[in-house]
């Protein structure tokens, strides 16, 4: 087994049709989530760089494994917290990789938000990760 690696990495995914909702969070959050590694598929941390300055680790596009290789360092207990902007509206062509992306979450308990208001929601937790309570 691997050793377990700390978890610092705030994942950041948007299907198409919300990834524009993830930038506009992104940019409102930008102070914080600059004090993490961030990590994101390919065509969602482009649009994260440009639409909100932040710099993040490019894996492959979602539908080329890039879900996959998230998950694969959900598992080596690098990942803090996913953000996981999904579209419920849109079949997927990679669906069986977002689920084992939100199952493997749930395997090591990482904090997941699917949609704006659980993205808030661990914006608030996040906070407190990184200004502890005296
Ligand atoms: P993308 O992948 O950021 O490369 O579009 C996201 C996804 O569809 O899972």
């Amino acid at each position: 087994m691997l050793a377990a690696m700390s978890r610092r990495l705030v994942a950041l995914i948007a299907h198409d049709k919300k990834k524009l909702d993830l930038a506009l969070f992104v940019r409102e959050h930008a102070a914080l989530l600059r004090r993490f590694p961030l990590i994101a598929t390919a065509t969602t941390g482009e649009l994260l760089r440009e639409k909100a300055g932040v710099e993040v680790e490019r894996v492959r596009s979602g539908p080329e494994g890039g879900d996959m290789q998230v998950g694969a360092r959900i598992a080596t207990e690098e990942v803090l917290a996913v953000l996981f902007f999904r579209d419920p509206l849109t079949a997927q062509p990679h669906e069986p990789d977002v689920s084992a992306l939100m199952r493997i979450c749930d395997v090591h308990r990482v904090p997941l938000a699917t949609n704006l208001a659980t993205a808030e929601a661990i914006a608030s937790w996040l906070e407190e990760q990184v200004a502890p309570a005296p």
